[in-house]
C-alpha cells in the first residue's frame, strides 16, 4: 500500500508512521515529491480483512491524507509509489530527465589499453555522456572469451579520468560486487541475471546507480518485480534496459520491443534506457532502431561502438564503427527535440 502524508506531516509524523509500520511487519520506503510526500509500505498482513483494517486505521492518523492499495506486486518501483520521474545523477549526468536524452557508448568489451583509449576518445568526442565496456562477460559458450576483470575495470577507470566520462560496466557474479563497485559508476545487470535474485538482492545492498537489462523472454510483470528486488534493498536508483526479446525471427539477434518504452513509462518511475545494438545484433540497423527509441520516448540509449569492429572480440557485427556513432548522435538531436529533448 501507498500512503499519502497530508501537506502539513512533519519529520516526527513520519518517524511515528514508521514506528507503527514496523510493529505490524511492514517496511517504511519513503518518496518525496514536489508537493506530497509518499510512504511505500511494503509487508503482508495475513488476511485480506487484516489489511483492511489496518488501512483503515492508518487513514485516521491526522497526518495521513489517504492510503492507496497497490495491486500490482511490484510497489516501490510502481509509478503510484513515485508519480515524478526518477532523475538518476551520476557524476553530474542526469538520467531519466525529461528534457534530455543520455547516450552511452563504446565497445562490447575492454580488449587492450589501445581499444578502450580509442573507443572512449571516439565517443566522447562524439557526444557520448557514459562509456561501457565489458569486464566480466557473460558468454553462451564456456570457450570463449570471458573479459579481462579487474585489469579492465582499470583501464575503464583510466579512461573515465583522461576523459571525464562516467562508466558502466556488467557484474555477474555477487562475489563481484564489491569490486566493481570500487569502479564503476553503473552496475549493468544483463539479460542472463535478470532473475538471479542473490545478484539483485546484493546490487540493492550496494546503493550504487544500477541498470537492470531485461530477461530475453520476461514478460514485464517479472521484469519490474526483478526491479522491485534492487529496490526493496533501498537503492532506487535503477535504470530499465529494452535489449530486445527473443522470438521466432532469425535475420535479427532479437526482436526490439517498441512497445515496452512508453509501456514501462506508463507502469514505472524509472528511467528506461534503449539498447539497439544487442536487440538487432547488426550495425546496419543500430541507427534507425535508435531514433525510434528515442522518438518513442527512452530517456538514454546504449550503444556499442569498436575502433575496428571487425577485429572485436565480441560483438563486432552490431558494434558501430566511431564515424558512423557520431552520425548517429547527429541525426540523433532532432529526433530527440521532436520530442521536447536534447542530447547536448
Ligand atoms: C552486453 O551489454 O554486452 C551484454 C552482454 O548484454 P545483454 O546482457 O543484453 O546480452
Ligand atoms: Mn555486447
Amino acid at each position: 500500500m501507498i500512503i499519502v502524508m497530508s501537506s502539513k506531516a512533519t519529520p516526527e509524523n513520519l518517524e511515528e508512521l514508521t514506528g507503527v509500520l514496523k510493529e505490524r511487519g511492514y517496511d517504511a520506503h519513503l518518496s518525496k515529491g514536489v508537493e506530497t510526500t509518499i510512504v511505500g509500505a511494503v509487508g503482508a498482513l495475513p488476511s485480506a480483512e487484516e489489511k483492511a483494517a489496518f488501512m483503515e486505521q492508518l487513514e485516521t492518523l491526522p497526518y495521513v491524507d489517504r492510503v492507496v492499495p497497490v495491486a500490482k506486486p511490484y510497489k516501490l518501483v510502481n509509478k503510484q509509489f513515485h508519480p515524478e520521474p526518477t532523475v538518476i545523477d551520476v557524476r553530474g549526468v542526469r538520467i531519466g530527465d525529461p528534457a534530455k536524452v543520455i547516450v552511452m557508448a563504446g565497445p562490447c568489451t575492454v580488449e587492450t589499453p589501445e581499444q578502450l583509449h580509442a573507443s572512449a576518445q571516439a565517443v566522447k568526442a562524439a557526444g557520448a555522456h557514459i562509456l561501457r565496456g565489458g569486464a566480466f562477460k557473460p558468454s553462451t559458450s564456456p570457450y570463449s572469451f570471458h573479459g579481462h576483470g579487474e585489469a579492465a575495470l582499470k583501464m575503464l577507470a583510466e579512461s573515465r579520468e583522461e576523459f571525464g566520462i562516467p562508466i558502466i560496466t556488467e557484474v555477474m557474479d555477487v562475489r563481484d560486487v564489491e569490486l566493481v563497485c570500487k569502479y564503476a559508476d553503473i552496475l549493468q545487470i544483463g539479460t542472463r541475471n535478470m532473475a538471479n535474485f542473490t545478484l539483485l538482492k546484493e546490487v540493492g545492498d550496494a546503493k550504487v546507480p544500477v541498470m537492470l537489462k531485461r530477461g530475453m523472454a520476461a514478460l514485464y510483470e517479472e521484469y519490474l518485480q526483478a526491479a522491485e528486488y534492487i529496490a526493496s534493498r533501498g537503492n532506487y536508483e535503477i535504470m530499465l534496459c529494452e535489449r530486445g526479446v527473443r522470438t521466432f525471427e532469425t535475420y535479427t539477434r532479437n526482436t526490439f520491443d517498441i512497445n515496452a518504452i512508453p509501456a514501462w513509462k506508463e507502469l514505472s518511475h524509472l528511467p528506461v534506457i534503449a539498447d539497439p545494438s544487442h536487440a538487432t545484433g547488426k550495425a546496419s540497423l543500430v541507427a534507425p532502431v535508435t531514433k525510434a527509441a528515442v522518438a518513442a520516448g527512452a530517456d538514454g540509449v546504449i550503444i556499442e561502438v569498436h575502433p575496428y569492429p571487425s577485429r572485436a572480440l565480441k560483438d563486432g557485427a552490431q558494434s558501430l564503427e566511431p564515424e558512423a556513432f557520431a552520425r548517429l548522435v547527429r541525426e540523433l538531436e532532432p529526433v530527440a527535440q521532436s520530442v521536447g529533448r536534447t542530447i547536448r
